[in-house]
């Protein structure tokens, strides 16, 4: 039989044998020490494989090798302080913790904001695609192609499209990262972050760096991330089919200002999106023509409950100016979950009224 090349199948099988328990379901270990053994683990934040499992699933479905971490932020400030550059240049749209952090990073002079037209060698182009809250679309196979010709280093936070969706490796970039608190651990319960590099050396020297700076990911979130990706595949096959019935309807709705899906034919993004996606995702925005309309609307849904994040087998809803103080004013983020959409069809024409 050929190498199984399925995210779904990858999801369930790449860490076969990769511990001697006869267990088919992952052990849970939380302890932080163990006893000396020619060769075995000592401590959990220095040699152990605290989260080695995960990191083989999250590799095989990135097709590189994986870092995990303790939330997204911390995998993002991880290879970022890491590398080190002069200068960074963020997208239009990014998530406004990632945007909160290099510009905090930046005031006190430790990198400075950069357009990429401005990046050198070492430097950083940081993208997100599709991007919070607007699922903006940037092509990862031309960014990363003209940062390569000047060696700049591209890393894709790939949180919203999961690598069910799209692997940015195989695009050309140099290291993903996600949020695995979203739709990877995928039931609202596990804060982490993973990164992902096709450079092995880089990899092993992140891990190192992660052992010094402390940065390891829980037992308990490492393993309920581990047993929410065996589930991945079919949860955002359905998130991303829901959403595309909810996008195209309200798309249609004289109440609705804007929609903003890639999967909508008139997204900006919907030509790049759908040559490096294999389908557009869980997540919506639509504008609602003012921002008390946009409150109320939230409030009167019923089965989106209102919440920040997004990923979860639960739906969310967002005024999203309340996360995030640079969003539209009327603009509302749906976190699509698992339930039927009609049921969650119906709840958002009775919420529009
Ligand atoms: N990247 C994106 C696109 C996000 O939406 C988020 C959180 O919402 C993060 C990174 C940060 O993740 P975490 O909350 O796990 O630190």
């Amino acid at each position: 039989m050929d190498e199984p090349r399925d995210p779904a199948t990858l999801a369930l099988h790449a860490d076969r044998g990769h511990d001697e328990l006869p267990d088919v379901a992952p052990a849970l270990r939380p302890s932080t020490t163990f006893e000396r053994m020619d060769g075995g683990w000592t401590y959990r934040r220095g040699d152990a494989d605290p989260a080695g499992r995960l990191e083989t699933v999250l590799g095989a479905l990135e097709g590189g090798f994986a870092v995990a971490y303790p939330s997204g932020m911390a995998a993002v400030a991880a290879v970022l302080r890491w590398l080190g550059p002069v200068r960074i240049a963020l997208p239009e749209e990014v998530y406004h913790g990632t945007r909160a952090f290099v510009e905090a990073e930046a005031d006190r002079g430790v990198w400075e904001l950069a357009g990429p037209e401005d990046l050198e060698a070492g430097d950083v182009w940081f993208v997100e695609t599709p991007s919070n809250p607007k699922c903006l679309v940037t092509d990862i196979a031309s960014v990363a192609a003209e940062a390569n010709e000047r060696d700049v280093v591209t890393i894709v936070d790939s949180t919203f499209a999961t690598p069910v969706l799209q692997r940015p490796l195989g695009l050309g970039a140099d290291v993903v990262v996600h949020s695995t608190t979203k739709f990877v651990g995928g039931h609202s319960d596990a804060l982490g972050g993973i990164l992902v590099t096709g450079d092995e050396e880089a990899a092993g020297m992140l891990r190192s760096a992660r052992v010094r700076d402390g940065a390891i990911p829980g037992a308990l979130e490492t393993w309920l991330t581990l047993r929410g990706v065996r589930t991945l595949a079919v949860r955002v096959g359905r998130q991303s089919e829901t959403a595309l019935r909810i996008a195209t309807t309200l798309d249609g709705d004289r109440r609705v200002e804007r929609v903003w899906y890639p999967g909508l034919v008139d997204h900006p993004g919907h030509d790049v999106a759908a040559r490096q996606m294999t389908a557009f995702g869980g997540v919506l925005s639509f504008e609602l023509d003012s921002p008390a309309e946009a409150a109320r609307v939230v409030r009167a849904l019923r089965l989106f409950r209102r919440a920040t994040s997004l990923g979860g087998v639960e739906s969310l809803v967002e005024h999203r100016i309340d996360a995030d103080s640079g969003a539209p004013p009327g603009l509302v983020r749906l976190s699509v979950g698992l339930e039927g959409s009609d049921d969650l069809l119906d709840d958002l024409d009775a919420a529009l009224g």
